[in-house]
């Protein structure tokens, strides 16, 4: 079959999945301009929000890749104050964002869990009800996701990293702080308690074949996410995965790689969000406007005060770690328009997937 058949297709194998990620020229930019047909006519050439506040880097996790693992003493933690993030929502609300997004390393404890149904409870008065929370706090109880969601979160982002289990294997610590199988119950159990429900991958790690990125597209798909954040992996000099370095892409490689998965998931799952990730833009000055063309409809613009923003460095060469939040929101404005989409402002933008989803179920 020609790549030019398989993108009409309504539901992709495996086999025709590994052609997508792999064809060259002509092939190639008829999978692009498939998938951002397919965006404008499911979506629009259009980008939400989500203010991005890196609330805290401290962890209790000890992921083999990342810049913030427990283990990297190379770091100095930080825990922003609660008036720090009230100041941060308050600024998206003022600037019609539409949404925020609190991120932060993976701590479960009661304190953490009451902190977080607080400040929840604090932004929803401080936007009358308006500003959108999607939270990225790992994993957690199911009573906590309860807890959280009841709070006025109503999305949630856990990358599952792999779905490999041998791959998620080799690229976290063997021990039960870093169990397959409990991320893989916690976004089931995200989605039970009826968040909009994120997950995704990272992409050109170590170890990693095309064949499993196929298989990170057939899961999506199967557990029937709305929302994907995915983006290249990018070494950082102070963790363990730096050492694996045997057949690792190119940068180019990886995100190039990256933006055909955004474009297959697009066609995949039509009325899905799909977030630019900023470390398209860590590989290429335009690479989240590159994603925003062929099928990503979310950007996460860094609103973190900017005295913290390079102690949340996952990767190295993390991009605009010394911009204010007003400097991105003009930047990003140009850069959208340079890729013929227009930012939506004042709006949640929400996963029109979830909805179809939740009617479906009744
Ligand atoms: N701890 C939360 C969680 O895992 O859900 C959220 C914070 S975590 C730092 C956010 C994401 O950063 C991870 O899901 C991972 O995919 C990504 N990340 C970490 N290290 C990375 C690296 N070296 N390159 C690219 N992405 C990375």
């Amino acid at each position: 079959m020609s790549i030019k058949e398989i993108i009409e297709l309504d539901s992709f194998s495996r086999e025709n999945i590994v052609r997508l990620l792999t064809c060259k020229g002509e092939d190639r930019s008829l999978l692009f301009n498939r998938s951002a047909e397919i965006k404008e006519r499911y979506i629009g050439k259009k980008v939400w929000f989500r203010g991005l506040i890196e609330f805290s880097n401290i962890c209790s996790k000890d992921c083999l890749y990342c810049g913030i693992r427990k283990g990297n003493r190379n770091l100095k933690r930080y825990n922003l104050s609660d008036d720090e993030i009230l100041d941060a929502a308050k600024f998206a609300y003022d600037n019609r964002y539409g949404s925020i997004a609190l991120q932060s390393g993976e701590l479960e404890s009661h304190l953490v869990t009451d902190r977080i149904e607080k400040l929840l409870h604090k932004i929803k008065e401080l936007s009358k009800g308006e500003l959108g929370i999607t939270l990225s706090v790992g994993e957690q109880e199911p009573e906590v996701y309860r807890k959280w969601f009841d709070a006025g979160a109503h999305r949630y982002l856990l990358r599952i990293e792999a779905t490999n289990e041998n791959l998620y294997r080799k690229i976290h610590p063997e021990d039960r702080k870093h169990d397959f199988k409990r991320r893989l119950e916690c976004l089931k159990s995200l989605q039970d308690t009826g968040y909009q429900t994120g997950t995704g991958v990272m992409i050109g790690l170590p170890f990693q074949t095309i064949d499993d990125l196929a298989g990170d597209l057939l899961f999506m798909k199967e557990f029937d996410i709305d929302m994907c954040g995915m983006g290249p992996y990018i070494e950082h000099a102070d963790t363990p995965l730096m050492a694996s370095t045997a057949d690792l892409l190119s940068l180019e490689e990886r995100f190039d790689l990256t933006l055909r998965m955004i474009a297959i998931l697009r066609i995949m799952m039509k009325d899905i969000n799909i977030v630019a990730a900023t470390a398209l833009q860590a590989i290429d000055p335009i690479g989240r406007e590159k994603a925003v063309k062929i099928g990503a409809n979310i950007i996460m613009p860094n609103i973190t005060p900017g005295r913290y923003r390079s102690s949340y460095k996952l990767y190295d060469n993390k991009p605009c770690t010394d911009d204010s939040a007003e400097d991105c929101q003009s930047c990003l404005e140009a850069r959208v328009s340079l890729a013929d989409n227009e930012i939506v402002y004042g709006e949640w933008g929400d996963s029109r997937h979830y909805e179809r989803r939740r009617r479906a179920k009744g």
